[in-house]
């Protein structure tokens, strides 16, 4: 099942039935597993056997708040020089591909991010390069919750809302409790008179609204990791909810959150909206942790000393096109 925070639902993806990527490391997200979750550099010797052993690395990252730190405001977030160095001489490996997966429209991810290739992703996945989109019969539905939303909203102070196209994000970052607690009630209030038609993800101090079709990172790694060569061993690192549906699905491969294994958002949201619902503390699907963008750049510094190791040919050649077994757990 993959969490999805639309009015406190789940649904079931079908991603976990999917025998490519069911192994017994998804076994290892139960509840036994989730309060201890090793910082990656702790497992380092056998994470770098794999690294070196896979015959193609994909590398799935997040941008805000893990190739770089949060600020306020979206549009002064920057991707330090030493960052974009390590991730210029990564995509130029052979046996790489870099992928940039952010809730930022695409436009604003490939200006940010500015190496050619490094792929980007937008709008959580859903809008990539040269993928083509019907036209949804749910915009009209999206644009009427946004202006209700924007209206009721508008004496609230240190809300407000981003525009992008087939999603929105109301912004709360640095707002008062009490004004947070009245903001959710109105964005739940206006959000359920639009349903099923949208979705909200539940972000670090963001609101999402985006039109149903709109998956999430889950999908859209599913769907990148089936173009790539058979065996590629998928690494996914990110740091937000939006981030767990990801994790969720390369349960077979290495996946790693920034920041403490429990998830605030969830329930600090439905404090704030003054549910009455138990909400119990969740914790992140991903195998591993990093503190922080600054051990995210130093995670990549380290799988690009591995992965530039020689190995002899026959070993690396023999292994293209065969699925790898992966031990799951570490
Ligand atoms: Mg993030």
């Amino acid at each position: 099942m993959i969490r999805d925070w639309t009015l406190g639902r789940e649904r079931d993806t079908g991603l976990r039935s999917n025998p490519k990527l069911t192994t017994s490391a998804t076994r290892t997200s139960s509840s036994t597993a989730r309060h201890d979750k090793a910082h990656i550099f702790d497992s380092w010797t056998t994470l770098a056997a794999r690294l070196r052993n896979a015959p193609h690395l994909a590398l799935f990252l997040d941008f805000d708040g893990t190739l770089t730190p949060l600020r306020r405001r979206p549009e002064d977030v920057t991707l330090d020089p030493e960052t974009r160095a390590v991730l210029l001489r990564l995509a130029n490996h052979s046996h790489l591909t870099v992928w940039v997966i952010s809730g930022r429209r695409l436009e604003d991810i490939q200006r940010r991010v500015d190496i050619s290739r490094v792929r980007c992703a937008g709008l959580h996945g859903w809008e990539r390069p040269n993928k083509t989109t019907a036209r949804s019969l749910s915009i009209r539905a999206l644009r009427q919750a946004r202006k209700l939303m924007a209206e009721a909203l508008s004496n609230l102070p240190k809300i407000w809302i981003e525009e992008k196209g087939r999603a929105f994000t109301i912004h709360y970052r640095g707002a008062p409790i009490s004004v947070v607690r009245q903001g959710s009630i109105i964005v739940y209030q206006v959000l359920r008179r639009f349903q099923p038609r949208l979705r909200m993800l539940l972000g670090k101090e963001v609101w999402e609204i985006l039109l149903r079709e709109l998956q999430g990172k889950g999908e859209a790694v599913t769907a990148l990791l089936a173009e790539l060569p058979a065996g590629t061993l998928p690494v996914y690192i990110g740091d937000d909810v939006t981030d767990e549906s990801a994790f969720a699905a390369l349960s077979d491969g290495i996946t790693i959150r920034v920041g403490l294994p429990r998830l605030d958002g969830p329930r600090s949201i439905a404090a704030a909206a003054g549910s009455s619902r138990a909400v119990k503390a969740r914790f992140t699907r991903a195998d591993f942790t990093l503190r922080s963008p600054r051990e995210v750049r130093e995670f990549l510094e380290r799988v690009e000393k591995e992965i530039s190791i020689e190995r002899p040919a026959s070993e690396a050649d023999g292994r293209i096109g065969q699925p790898l077994s992966y031990s799951g757990a570490l």
